[in-house]
């Protein structure tokens, strides 16, 4: 089994190849509900739905979320009643959210809303929600507290993270599944995911992070800093501001003594030196993903580097 802990669009792209690569139902998705959020009534998860989305081939291909073709009439026509519409969730892509609202509100935990879903979405891996319980992320700027999505979507990350926090978190358990798809994998990789705000939340989940540390899997993550740079959203600004390195560096240190394998782009080679020196092996290569060739060549590539990693690589 591989196991991959997963944000949105950077891990679904990732997904994306890795299912071309192996076979889907040896795949084990850890998913980040970190970013969950109640719009209008609803409950909606959307790094959770990426990834079900793209592992179905439905994903909408220019923006990297929502359903492609989606259309936006629903959120449009809240408008009359005053609702505020900076929050883009498509028509078809609400249904996700009224469905999973019905099934919470009939008690059904999230980690068997989520099995229905990819069911429904004919998903061929296990994709599993971190926690069944809520927990929030939380970024806090020079003005206090702030909603992840708040941040994110309205305000367009242009406010300077000074901490972050995971609201819930201390009273959470990982989701049945969680820790046994940690322990028994061969293979457990951090996709290239926002490291504090996607794959952050997971470790945060109490007993995560132990079984991250104490599997006998190795342990593989992606740099989503390419040359410096985000191919999208705030990891290099969050980065900065959190007092780290802006580069593959930097995120490497990030997950250090967590991990045994770092795959680097080729526009870094020349970090590689200090991505070892954290302890751990480092990997070059091209990681930008722009094609379903390339997605699914870097998967297989992933894979096959963590099968000739020694385990103790990161101890
Ligand atoms: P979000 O929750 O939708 O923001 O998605 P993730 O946290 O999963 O992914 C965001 C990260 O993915 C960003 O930091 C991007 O730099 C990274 N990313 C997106 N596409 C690529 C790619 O093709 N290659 C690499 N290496 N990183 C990518």
């Amino acid at each position: 089994m591989i196991t991959v802990f997963a944000g949105g669009v950077g891990a679904s792209r990732f997904l994306q190849g890795l299912v071309q690569a192996v076979d889907p139902a040896d795949v084990t998705v850890i998913s980040n509900t970190g970013d969950d959020v109640e719009m209008f009534g609803l409950h909606v998860s959307p790094d959770t739905d990426i990834v079900l989305y793209a592992l179905a081939g439905a994903v909408n291909p220019e923006t990297g979320w929502g359903l492609a073709g989606d259309t936006f009439a629903v959120v449009d026509q809240l408008q009359r009643f005053g609702y505020e519409r900076w929050f883009n969730l498509g028509d078809r892509d609400l249904a996700m959210a009224i469905h999973r609202t019905r099934l919470l509100h009939a008690g059904i935990p999230m980690h068997e809303v989520v099995a229905g879903l990819a069911r429904a979405w004919g998903v061929g891996c296990q994709v599993i929600p971190m926690a069944n319980e809520p927990i929030r992320t939380k970024v806090y700027g020079p003005d206090g507290e702030i909603d992840f999505q708040e941040y994110m979507v309205r305000m367009r990350t242009e406010v300077e993270v000074r901490s972050i926090a995971f609201a819930g978190a201390d009273t959470a358990r990982p989701a049945p599944g969680v820790v046994e798809a940690i322990r028994d994998a061969e293979a457990v990789i951090l996709a290239p995911s926002n490291p504090f705000v996607s794959i952050g939340p997971i470790l945060a989940v109490p007993g995560v992070r132990d079984a991250l540390a104490s599997t006998a899997a190795v342990r593989a993550a992606i740099s989503p800093i390419i040359a410096g740079q985000v191919v999208k959203g705030p990891a290099a600004k969050m980065l900065q501001s959190l007092g780290h390195e802006v580069s593959a560096v930097g995120v490497a240190a990030v997950y250090r003594g967590l991990i045994d394998l770092m795959v680097i782009d080729e526009q870094d080679r020349a970090l590689a030196p200090r991505v070892e020196a954290l302890g751990m092996r480092c990997h070059v290569t091209d990681t930008m993903m722009t094609s379903a060739e390339r997605k699914a060549e870097l998967a297989a590539e992933v894979v096959r580097e963590a099968r000739r990693v020694p385990r103790a690589m990161g101890q």
